[in-house]
């Protein structure tokens, strides 16, 4: 069966995946990857071409420096599952993952988040991270090109920090589950069929019924929408983000870190050129389809942000940009995992406002044994459960960028 094929093979599986880009092509491969599971799945996608969802839009980055432990654990296992792509999938058909490690330095202009750096590096010290405190006279050292006066402190990443191919682990996941039997579907989920504590079915927009024994939600920006099909509420909302590629005059003639400026403002090296992001000062829910850009922005915010932090950024030229959505959960911009509190067969693979990509293996690999097995397996992912949004708990992550 094509992806573009609208029409499922069957009208019911053991697992239906709504959504199937990063996230839904995830657990599709590590549940056909899983000798614990044997079942049928259906992948159901209503953009199969993917030109709108938040993977297309990505900057594609990892870092091991998060305030939540279990987000240091969830990205160590990318780093490491990047390295062994070609292994893990066992393909030689299968590229290695071009990975740039530029490190993320997160710059404090002031005591408070300087005082969150020194204990988030401590935390991710324990975690086996290699992020490093520095002193402005020591980032100075390195990187010759930043403006400091204002800064206190930075916390750099030394290792396992950057950029990395997740556009190549999506292809392969995809084609890989395909080929070990998972069937994509180019349609829409208009409807989750509920009996009390569980999900039975869903309805296509094309009107099939497909029963199932699990759903996962995998709709990225729209996922509250697919949780309200069943009756459930989610947080989690679509919201704009920026991004923009430059070409400076002087180029700085090393690597960029992955810059998160005290303004919010952040840039990278991106190949020859940089990249920079910001998060808008207006920053309300949108439409899924609403990219409109503002392109006020980068002119009244981010390029001063930019001149002002490293000067030789005053002479650059856009070369592109693009506005794309965070599946943004508002109550702690974190991802929210695993099964429903009431209804035990609905699964969230949601939230993830920002760090999804980087997260798309172990959530892929947590849901996919939870499925098999009943439970977590590998790495424990309850802290991201919903038990934390319904209790009203954040999971704090002042790290979001
Ligand atoms: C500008 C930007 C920069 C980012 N940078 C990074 C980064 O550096 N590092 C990082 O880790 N993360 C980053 N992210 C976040 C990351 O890209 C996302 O968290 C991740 O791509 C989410 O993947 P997803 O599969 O959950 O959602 P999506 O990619 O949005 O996919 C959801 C899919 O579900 C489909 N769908 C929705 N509803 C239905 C339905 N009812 N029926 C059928 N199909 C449906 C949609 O068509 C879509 O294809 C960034 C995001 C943006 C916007």
């Amino acid at each position: 069966m094509a992806q573009t094929d609208p029409t499922p093979n069957r009208n019911n599986y053991d697992v239906v995946i709504v959504g199937g880009a990063i996230m839904g092509s995830s657990v599709a491969w590590f549940l056909a990857s899983n000798p614990d599971f044997q079942g049928r799945v259906l992948v159901v996608e209503r953009d199969p071409g993917y030109g709108s969802c938040s993977t297309a839009h990505t900057n594609s980055c990892m870092r091991q420096q998060f305030s939540a432990p279990i987000n240091v654990k969830i990205s160590q296992f990318a780093a490491d599952y990047v390295k062994r792509f070609r292994e893990e999938l066992g393909d030689e058909r299968v590229p290695g993952i071009h990975t740039h490690f530029f490190g993320y330095m997160y710059l404090a202009g002031d005591d408070t988040f300087a005082g969150h750096l020194r204990r988030t590096v401590s935390m991710q010290a324990q975690s086996g991270a290699g992020t490093v405190l520095l002193t402005p006279d020591e980032i100075a050292a390195r990187f010759p090109f930043y403006r400091l006066d204002d800064i206190l402190l930075g916390a750099f990443g030394t290792r396992d920090e950057g950029y990395f191919d997740g556009g190549t682990m999506f292809d392969w996941w995809r084609r890989k589950a395909r080929e070990r039997g998972v069937e994509f579907t180019a349609n829409e989920v208009v409807a989750v069929e509920r009996q009390g504590d569980r999900v039975t079915a869903v309805q296509l927009a094309s009107g099939e019924r497909i029963a199932c024994g699990w759903v996962v939600n995998a709709a990225g920006p729209r996922a509250a929408r697919v949780a309200a099909m069943a009756g459930l509420a989610l947080p989690v909302e679509p919201r704009k983000r920026y991004t923009w590629v430059f070409e400076a005059e002087r180029p700085l003639g090393q690597d960029l870190p992955l810059t998160i400026d005290p303004g919010g403002v952040h840039v990278r090296s991106d190949g020859g050129y940089y990249m920079a992001g910001a998060t808008p000062d207006h920053d309300p829910a949108v439409e899924p389809d609403d990219f409109a850009a503002d392109h006020g922005l980068w002119e009244s915010k981010v390029w001063p942000a930019l001149a002002n932090r490293i000067p030789a950024f005053e002479a650059i030229r856009v070369v592109n940009e693009w506005v794309g959505h965070y599946a943004y959960n508002t109550l702690d911009q974190n991802a929210v995992l695993g099964p429903d509190d009431r209804v035990g067969n609905f699964l969230y693979a949601n939230g993830f406002s920002g760090h999804g990509l980087q997260q798309s293996p172990a959530v892929g690999r947590g849901i996919a044994e939870w499925i098999a097995t009943g439970g977590w397996q590998t790495l424990d992912l309850s802290p991201l459960g919903i038990g934390r949004i319904r209790r009203g708990e954040r999971l704090d992550e002042a790290a979001i960028i």
